[in-house]
């Protein structure tokens, strides 16, 4: 049995108008519903106080371990409407477990995943007005994080956790229609080696990817794309998506796991790639058979999968002393075909073969 989320209201939500102007252009990450959703674990008591309640700041002594030791992980997932007004998750028990997942790898105590989801849902209950009304890609991103909030200073895992989920209304990623990115392969940096935790979705991995993400767009590139730290060459993600190319062969290859996050959007793609005469297939790449792949055409088409953009055509790659062009420098055909469809499943437009969608509302 999943706990309750028991609902108090707050006393001040935003003026329904003032909502309304915030939903039409709500951006990415800028803007907060009325409510949040919390529970708190104790080594003593487990998981307890869980429920929803007004947005509000959170009162932690300086001495709070996360902010010392970076003992936090977090999910993120959206919530759609649909043309009937109904409101889906999009593959949530995936989250939850990846959740679980991170959970165990940063020493922290594991909600079950009955519990992520009911948090979530309460929330989404609890703010239904802030689901927008899609015109073209508006969802409701939900943030659920947790983090060591036990006051101490000392190197162990905390006996004192709170669990939090947050929603923030998000507009179509790309504002202008489907561009294209250019992608930084650091020779400086690396994201994850083997036995890090580069696999766990914890914000200290972001953290460590700042300077990173600063030195690309030095570079006048928009994201990075991390090697393996090994040096072996081996192409791993770039961040916050992972690594997707079609092949002229029909091939659909991503970068196996192991040191990379274990992508929601990333195993959707691989799911989905026969409906596209594509052949999904997880294995290793290097750079080196990337480049040779984009110049002699074997490679026709990159692009990157995340929950917040979907899907990212990547359209170039620069590193020290080089650049190359993925195809035309356009978005690839297959790369929009794909992208389209997931968002048609999203959004109740497109059957649902795989019962990915979990109803809320
Ligand atoms: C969240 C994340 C992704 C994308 O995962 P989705 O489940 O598809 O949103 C990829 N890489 C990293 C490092 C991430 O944190």
């Amino acid at each position: 049995m999943a706990s309750d989320f028991p609902l108090t209201r707050t006393t001040s939500p935003l003026p329904g108008a003032e909502r309304e102007r915030v939903l039409a252009a709500p951006g990415f990450g800028r803007y907060f519903t009325d409510h949040m959703a919390t529970a708190t674990w104790s080594a003593d008591r487990g998981w307890h106080g869980h429920r929803v309640g007004p947005l509000e700041p959170f009162s932690l002594h300086p001495s709070a371990a996360v902010l010392h030791y970076a003992q936090e992980i977090f999910e993120g997932l959206k919530a759609y409407r649909h043309a009937d007004g109904s409101v889906w998750l999009f593959r949530p028990g995936a989250n939850a477990a990846r959740f679980a997942r991170s959970a165990r790898r940063l020493a922290l105590p594991v909600l079950p995943e009955e519990d992520f989801l009911a948090g979530v849902e309460a929330l989404v209950r609890a703010d239904e007005p802030w689901v927008p009304v899609p015109s073209s890609e508006e969802s409701l991103y939900l943030r659920p994080f947790m983090f060591a909030s036990e006051a101490f200073l000392g190197v162990r895992p905390a006996k004192e956790i709170t669990f939090s989920v947050i929603a923030s209304p998000a507009g179509p990623y790309f504002a202008n229609g489907l561009k294209g990115v250019t992608l930084w392969v650091s020779s400086t940096y690396t994201r994850s080696a083997k036995g890090g935790t580069g696999a766990a979705k914890c914000g200290g991995n972001y953290a460590g990817s700042l300077a990173a993400q600063l030195e690309a767009e030095e570079h006048g590139c928009d994201q990075v794309l991390y090697l393996d730290a090994a040096g072996e060459g081996h192409l791993e993600e770039s961040g916050t998506m992972n690594l997707c190319l079609v092949t002229a062969d029909g091939r659909l290859i991503t970068p196996e796991l192991g040191t990379i996050l274990e992508g929601v959007t990333r195993d959707t793609i691989l799911a989905l790639a026969a409906d596209f005469g594509l052949t999904p297939k997880e294995c290793s790449v290097t750079l080196d058979e990337l480049r040779s792949g984009v110049e002699d055409g074997s490679i026709t088409e990159v692009f990157a999968a995340g929950t917040a953009a979907v899907v990212t055509p990547v359209v170039g790659f620069k590193g020290e002393g080089y650049a190359f062009t993925v195809g035309d420098g356009g978005p690839g055909k297959q790369t929009a075909a794909l992208r389209s469809r997931v968002l048609d499943i999203q959004y109740g437009r497109a059957e649902d073969t795989h019962g990915w969608l979990h109803r809320v509302l």
